[in-house]
């Protein structure tokens, strides 16, 4: 067995100075019945944790580190730029340098707004969506995660699933009643909340493909199917790309899957590790934000220098070869993966969306957040702590996906296959 040592010690003081030693839930490892690993360096695929365990790492940030870690454009743009000045409040050139990035790859993007997190791309997004339509209400889908906006935290999915809360404490009824939830690829629960509803909802906001259930793609239709109904209720339809956006497709999901929204929010990816969100859509509707028009939004580090500089270094070393290799690797760990439960009788179903990958520990056909809740989560628990075992990190929790990176290498994901293998034929 690997020694935690440091880790627990670090944990133990963490304990006393941050709710439940840590600044962000899913870090608590909670879930998979350990205590968090402390994190020291990552080079590439790689990471190391403080008592000098290496670890193959799926969970890259939750996202960000399309490139792995430590990508030598990245850092070397972020020491540049550090140097010159950390942020000024005014503006940079570096700003129109990735929105013009932006605008070019994401196909329903004319006008970009910068953010510091995906958090405050939707809430932004969603204000949006109500002052450009004037109405109240947001349609969003169970077990997806849009960060933790008042209007959001409804039988969200993410660390709330994960905690097995199904609201949170602390958002008024009357924020929480303007919030309808239904099934994630249910369209005829759609139509049918639009039947009750229609004339109020300002939008729908979904995950073009939901990350915060485990893995789960749309099904053939459902993308385009609220796609129509928004437009012929005067809906807006917002994709939240924070996840997808720029690592299920070069143009995002809405590009992999031909399905242009009103708005898209952005995150991860488009920060390379460092604190940044966007939002953006048709000129006619973004033109509606302050200063050009009447909606406020701000930030004191929006579009903050190094944040942009890591973001533009990230997406600029993105082609669309990056996206056949990373079709090509997770196919294999897909694949792999299928061998080694199947191997074993372990039952399991595996979703994946390029670079996106969940594995659920159940047969049934997992399409949505009740499908996904079938999974058997103590066995989900000792999987995973036999992975981190034998040095593969995973993200610590059931209702989380896998990512590659650039950096990953086809001996990675057969190291990766192997480690599976030998934890199913240890918990069969
Ligand atoms: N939307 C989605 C789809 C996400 O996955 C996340 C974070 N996991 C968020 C929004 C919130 O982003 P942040 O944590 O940067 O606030």
């Amino acid at each position: 067995m690997r020694s935690y040592e440091k880790s627990n010690k670090a944990f133990k003081e963490a304990s006393e100075l941050m709710p439940g030693g840590v600044n962000s839930p899913v870090r608590a490892f909670k879930s998979v019945n350990m205590d968090p690993i402390f994190m020291e360096r990552g080079r590439g695929s790689k990471i190391y944790d403080i008592d000098g365990n290496e670890y193959i790492d799926y969970v890259l940030s939750w996202g960000p580190l399309i490139l792995g870690h430590t990508n030598e454009r990245v850092v070397e743009g972020i020491k540049k730029v550090a140097e010159m000045g950390t942020s000024f409040g005014a503006p940079t050139e570096i700003e129109n340098d990735l929105a013009k990035l932006v605008i070019e790859r994401v196909p329903s993007i004319e006008v970009v707004r910068m953010v510091s997190s995906g958090t405050e791309a939707t809430m932004s997004a969603l204000r949006l969506a109500r002052g450009y339509t004037g109405r109240n209400k947001i349609m969003k889908f169970e077990g997806c995660y849009h960060g933790h906006g008042d209007s959001l935290l409804i039988k969200a999915g993410s660390g709330v699933a994960t905690l097995g809360l199904p609201d949170s404490p602390g958002i008024p009824e009357g924020v929480a009643k303007n919030t309808i939830t239904v099934p994630y690829n249910d369209l005829e629960s759609v139509r049918y909340a639009f039947e009750q509803f229609g004339d109020d909802i300002a939008g729908v906001i979904v995950e073009p493909v939901a990350g915060n259930m485990g893995v789960v793609p749309p099904q053939p239709g459902f993308l385009e199917g609220l796609r129509e109904i928004t437009e012929q209720n005067g809906s807006l339809l917002i994709f939240d790309e924070v996840m997808t956006g720029f690592r299920v497709g070069y143009n995002c999901a809405q590009g992999y899957f031909g399905v242009t929204p009103d708005i898209t929010c952005l995150g991860k990816v488009i920060g390379g590790g460092l604190p940044v969100g966007a939002y953006g859509g048709k000129a006619e509707i973004m033109k509606q934000i302050a200063p050009s028009g009447p909606i406020y939004q701000a930030g004191t580090l929006s579009g903050n220098p190094l944040a942009m500089t890591a973001g533009y270094e990230t997406l600029s070393q993105l082609t669309p070869h990056s996206y056949k290799e990373f079709e090509r690797k997770a196919d294999r760990l897909e694949e792999g993966l299928k061998a080694a439960a199947e191997k074993y009788d372990i039952p399991h179903t595996i979703n994946r969306a390029g670079s996106m990958i969940g594995i659920f520990f159940t047969n049934e056909d997992v399409i949505n957040y009740e499908k996904a809740k079938t999974s058997n989560l103590e066995f989900f628990a000792e999987y995973y702590r036999e992975m981190a075992n034998q040095g593969v990190f995973l993200p610590p929790s059931q209702f989380e996906g896998l990512f590659l990176s650039t950096a990953h290498t086809d001996e990675d994901i057969e190291k990766t296959i192997q480690a599976a293998e030998k934890a199913f034929s240890k918990l069969k």
